[in-house]
């Protein structure tokens, strides 16, 4: 599937531990990418400095659902899966 412009789900649920700019420790979870605009859109989009991470995250049906409101849930359930699964 294509990303749902201005959904920004992934940008706000999931903790990003790469430096992002202006977030030089990365981003915990639930928190607003810096770099997300008013409109949902990454002000990164196209550019060099724009995270790895996120060039790697690809929009898929089972995590971005059909709403926003989906892949916001979707995202927070796997934050905390993924934190129950790391921690030793
Ligand atoms: S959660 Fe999915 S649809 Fe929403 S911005 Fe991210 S990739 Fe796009
Ligand atoms: S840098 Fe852009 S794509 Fe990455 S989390 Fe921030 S707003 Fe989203």
């Amino acid at each position: 599937m294509n990303c749902r412009l201005g959904c920004g789900a992934c940008c706000i649920a999931p903790s990003i531990s790469s430096p992002i700019p202006g977030m030089e420790q990365g981003k915990p979870a639930g928190v607003r990418c810096i770099q997300l605009d008013g409109n949902n859109l990454c002000k990164l989009f196209g550019k060099p400095e724009r995270p790895k991470v996120c060039l790697e995250f690809k929009a898929c049906t089972s995590v971005c659902g059909a709403r926003n409101d989906e892949a916001l849930t979707n995202l927070i359930e796997l934050e905390s899966v993924t934190l129950t699964v790391c921690k030793p």
